[in-house]
């Protein structure tokens, strides 16, 4: 199958694939906006979630917000793009109810992506740890009642 150059100063892959909604071999064309984003979950089939900040003024206070936007792209199998690596998504024609990105380059991974998921994950169970404290509070008082005999 012969990989088609999609144009915007994109190079296509290295790798060839089979799949239909491919921009370079399959049949999907891309046009509009491109945006660069990290993937964020890439468990779906050919499927993955990117997100990134961007900045907004608010004008009555004269300053930024930063404000997330998640959305979900195809994943070529020529591409593969995994958890963490930076990409670059463009619209296309769409390709299911959600999906009318694509990703159509991968720019490296995100420094520290790892880490930061991990510091998510450990933050959502502060339940483990209240029961560690009740333990050592209970060896402590029978300690204290040992000493009393
Ligand atoms: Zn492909």
């Amino acid at each position: 199958m012969k990989t088609k150059n999609i144009g915007a100063g994109i190079t296509p892959p290295e790798n060839k694939c089979e799949d239909n909604k491919c921009p370079f071999h399959g049949k999907i064309k891309v046009r509009g906006r491109i945006f660069v984003g990290t993937v964020i979950a890439a468990k779906m089939q050919r499927t993955a979630t990117i997100e990134w900040t961007r900045r907004i003024i608010i004008p009555k206070y004269e300053r930024y917000a930063r404000k997330k936007t998640k959305l979900k792209a195809h994943n070529p199998d020529c591409i593969k793009a995994e958890d963490g690596e930076i990409v670059k998504i463009m619209e296309c024609t769409p390709i299911s109810k959600t999906v009318n990105f694509v990703i159509v380059e991968k720019l490296g991974k995100e420094k520290g992506f790892i880490q930061k998921k991990e510091a998510l994950e450990s933050s959502k169970k502060p339940a483990s740890e209240k029961i560690e404290s009740k333990e050592v509070e209970k060896e402590e008082s029978q300690e204290d009642n040992k000493s009393v005999v």
